[in-house]
């Protein structure tokens, strides 16, 4: 798995943040997404699914690798 996220377009609703915490934080600033694990193991996997399906602004993309 793979993930971007687009800063310019993220409005800082903190969805990312409450499904994954170990991939998705938020700047302290103004609250926009930073992407900590652009390559999370599994275990991250499933919030990392129901992030980019809960972001709002949808802008969490996700690859997954094709093995
Ligand atoms: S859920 Fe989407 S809009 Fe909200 S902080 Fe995360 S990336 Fe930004």
């Amino acid at each position: 798995m793979r993930i971007t996220v687009d800063q310019d377009r993220c409005v800082s609703a903190g969805h990312c943040v409450v499904s994954a915490p170990d991939v998705f934080d938020q700047r302290e600033e103004d609250g926009v997404v930073v992407l900590l694990d652009p390559r999370p193991p599994v275990a991250s996997h499933a919030g990392v699914s129901e992030a980019a399906l809960l972001c709002p602004a949808a802008v969490i993309r996700v690859a997954r690798a094709v093995s």
